[in-house]
């Protein structure tokens, strides 16, 4: 019989995920495959973090609390808005989630009709368009390539909104460009958007620590304070504190929008994890020296990959100034044969030439909405990187 739903029907899996099950596949059956394919700190959660969660089990923090959280996390989210970002948020302007990605969930559940329009910048997180889908949203797409910067103009932006768009989703640092807006940029969309009353903003900023050249990074918050009352912001502790498996994900924004996520939560996975939330207070109150040196060794390896693949014929390699991934357009390859007589005709293709020919994983850009690119994730050690700089090159060589 057949279980899914129409709606289940309409989204795909991760498909990241599914290229990094494929190398894992592969791996068990003894083949040395380098996984540039997820986005996942290789580091340990630093130990003060997990002493704080062991700690919080033997106090007995081990029951349900309140969807929107143990007062203890949400006053150390409210300070870490004040601290970091010198923005006021009020303890019941905050909402948590199992994840950045429920935060995602919970709010689009919680705010689309059937039909609303969500306007998302392509490359765009794979996630973002399926779970609009997911929840009767339209995802509207504007691709902003390589020769924009990977980013959406304010006339673009204009030309998107139409009287259905609920929200614009965008996020910065990029996954999977690593394009950071200046707060100019920030502003020049503000404008845009603030002739727009509808129009609500999700700024993902989930990246904000891992900034990687001279660009800083600016909260959406501060560069439009005049769209306080429709925007959301998005963050987490999983790529700043190396806590991916954790499940902690929180936003900030106005009541009347946090309202409607806490009561999505409260009926969903009822709250994250107590100890988690304890492991996450920990992790925001605590000492950031560890965000420091991962951010100079994420800086390390970006400048490593940047060089290493600009130095392969046909890939068109911008910078990352930001998270962790290099996103080379890779055009001068596709329609190329490879030495067993397939064509590659797409990135797709090419990304599945990689992980059998060059024992890579990446995923292809198709997966975030644009083509032809690959995205490398230099979430690895730096010989991992060497490594794989010199397979990839090697494989493109064989490709006539
Ligand atoms: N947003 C972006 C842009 C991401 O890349 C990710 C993870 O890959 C997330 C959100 C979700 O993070 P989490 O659910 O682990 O908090």
């Amino acid at each position: 019989i057949a279980f899914e739903s129409l709606r289940a029907s309409t989204i795909k899996s991760s498909p990241s995920m599914a290229v990094s099950m494929a190398a894992k596949a592969m791996r068990a059956k003894g083949e040395q495959v380098i996984d540039l394919s997820l986005g996942e700190p290789d580091f340990d959660t630093p130990a003060h973090i997990v002493d704080a969660a062991v700690d919080a089990m033997k106090r007995g923090i081990t029951r349900y609390t309140a969807p929107d959280g143990l007062p203890e996390l949400r006053e150390a989210i409210v300070r870490k808005f004040k601290r970091e970002n010198g923005l006021d948020y009020a303890m019941d302007e905050i909402s948590i989630g199992n994840g950045a990605k429920q935060i995602l969930f919970n709010a689009f559940l919680g705010t689309l009709e059937p039909g609303d329009e969500v306007v998302v910048p392509a490359p765009y997180w794979v996630s973002y368009t399926d779970i609009v889908i997911l929840h009767g949203g339209v995802p509207v797409i504007v691709p902003c390539g390589v020769e924009q910067a990977f980013k959406i103009t304010p006339e673009r932006l204009e030309a998107a909104i139409t009287p259905k768009t609920r929200w614009f989703l965008f996020n910065s640092p990029s996954n999977p460009t690593g394009a950071i807006y200046t707060a100019a940029e920030l502003k020049a969309l503000g404008e845009v958007l603030a002739r727009h009353p509808r129009v609500a903003i999700m700024s993902d900023e989930i990246y904000e620590h891992i900034v990687c050249a001279d660009v800083p990074f600016t909260s959406f918050a501060n560069a439009c304070p005049e769209l306080r009352d429709r925007t959301l912001l998005i963050n987490g502790v999983s790529k700043a504190y190396a806590m991916t498996g954790w499940r902690l994900g929180y936003a900030a924004g106005p009541k009347a929008l946090t309202k409607v996520l806490n009561k999505m939560q409260s009926q969903s996975t009822t709250c994250p994890s107590s100890i988690t939330q304890v492991a996450a207070a920990a992790a925001l109150n605590g000492p950031q020296d560890f965000v420091t040196t991962a951010v100079a060794e994420y800086k390390a390896r970006g400048e490593l990959v940047t060089r290493g693949f600009r130095a392969i014929p046909g890939l068109e390699v911008r910078a990352p100034e930001g998270a962790f991934y290099l996103f080379p357009k890779c055009a001068v390859h596709i329609g190329k044969t490879a030495p067993d007589g397939t064509v590659i005709e797409n990135d797709t293709a090419l990304a599945a030439y990689l992980l059998t020919e060059g024992k890579v994983a990446t995923v292809p850009g198709a997966a975030f909405g644009v083509e032809p690119y690959i995205r490398l994730s230099f979430a690895t050690s730096r010989d991992n990187l060497t490594l794989a700089i010199a397979r990839i090159a090697d494989a493109l060589a064989r490709l006539r």
